[in-house]
């Protein structure tokens, strides 16, 4: 069996110089908000090209920090609409409503899955305060567009990166970022730890110092609580383990790109559409569309070679809003039921992936 992905491999790599990292944290009688954590956030602020990073407790936090922290710095304020793509994971959804703040969903370009700048624009009010573009599956957003529109209308602007670990001037040609920005450090993400683990880097001095006391009980100094804070903080653990794994995700990204490649070079079938790659990308993902996506999985199950769906429902069909219920997306619609996550990962053989071309290539719906 192909797995889709295979974190087993992936961290036996680092297995020796990860044990001597954790004795180290053991031995050292600091767990929490210590030498690993500052050493990471410095080198991580460092690889991305940007002034400050506050490692907290996952992906969710990350992005709920930034957006609270505007809400302590008075930049924005609860019933403020914040436009986000209508296609991207929940966590980017749910970091807006647990701020008491309005998402006002946008359809993405069918092509890049990623927003569609042309209908931001339609959707700004008066209420509209903040842009989240999602990096969907690694491909960077059309950031240039995105700021252009932020600047012209005094728009705040939170990149979730959760999908897109790199180094930023590798990613953006134009060098053109949102105010702050969340990455998730999930085990399955391009820089995962051994549980859960998040980030946020941002340029702006003040957000950083604001996120850093918001995300430690709203306090900067034991037992003084300046505002009414959350306990959301990187371990040292997890900080060990991600300056290990960082030195090596340049080359693991390029890895990455080597397998996407090949598929957007060697994938013929006329019954699959590849994905159209505009910016450049991480390649967390690599997101077929096809009709018969459902046909397509089983044969290629049957086949040996596991694909799984990101993902199944939109948010605007999930329970938790049912509010939603009644609104139309077609183009998330229509994505999400033709969408395939084919395998890739920083240890996937490429006699494998050839394996899974030549399916995909010989697939006939039945
Ligand atoms: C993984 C992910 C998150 C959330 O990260 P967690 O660490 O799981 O909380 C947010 N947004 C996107 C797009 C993600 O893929």
């Amino acid at each position: 069996m192909i797995p889709f992905l295979d974190l087993k491999t992936i961290n036996a790599e680092y297995r020796n110089e990860m044990i001597e990292a954790l004795t180290k944290v053991i031995d050292s009688g600091w767990y929490v908000q210590g030498e690993e954590v500052k050493e990471f956030e410095r080198e991580f602020a460092s690889y991305c090209d940007f002034k400050h990073c506050i490692g907290v407790a996952n992906g969710l936090d990350a992005l709920g920090l930034i957006l609270r922290a505007w809400k302590q710095l008075d930049y924005i304020k609860e019933d403020d609409e914040v436009i986000v793509p209508a296609n991207t994971y929940i966590a980017s959804i749910l970091a807006i409503t647990e701020n008491g703040l309005k998402p006002v969903l946008v359809e993405p370009d069918p092509k890049t899955y990623n927003i569609n700048p042309k209908l931001i624009e339609q959707a700004i009010t008066k209420k509209t305060k903040v842009i989240l573009p999602v990096h969907l599956y690694g491909q960077f957003a059309d950031m240039t567009s995105i700021m252009d529109i932020a600047n012209l209308h005094n728009l705040l602007v939170l990149e979730d990166s959760a999908q897109a670990h790199g180094r930023r001037s590798n990613l953006n040609e134009h060098n053109v970022w949102g105010h702050a920005s969340g990455f998730s450090f999930y085990p399955g993400k391009n820089l995962g730890a051994l549980g859960d683990a998040g980030a946020i880097i941002t340029n702006d001095s003040l957000l950083a110092k604001t996120i850093r006391i918001l995300a430690n009980y709203g306090s900067s100094k034991k037992y003084v609580n300046l505002y009414k804070g959350v306990n959301s903080r990187l371990d040292e653990i997890q900080a060990a383990i991600l300056r290990i794994k960082l030195k090596k995700l340049e080359k693991d990204t390029e890895y990455r790109s080597v397998i996407a490649n090949h598929y957007l070079n060697n994938i013929k079938n006329p019954l699959i559409t590849l994905p159209e790659i505009r910016t450049s990308s991480s390649w967390h993902l690599f997101v077929v569309l096809t009709e018969y996506r459902d046909n397509l999985s089983d044969y290629l199950e049957k086949n040996g070679i596991q694909t799984l769906i990101h993902y199944p429902i939109p948010p605007h069909k999930q329970s938790a809003y049912s509010e939603w219920s009644s609104q139309s997306y077609p183009v998330t619609e229509r994505l999400h039921n033709q969408m395939l996550s084919l395998p890739i990962s920083g240890v996937q053989k490429i006699e494998d992936t050839k394996k899974i071309v030549h399916f995909l290539n010989s697939f006939i719906p039945e």
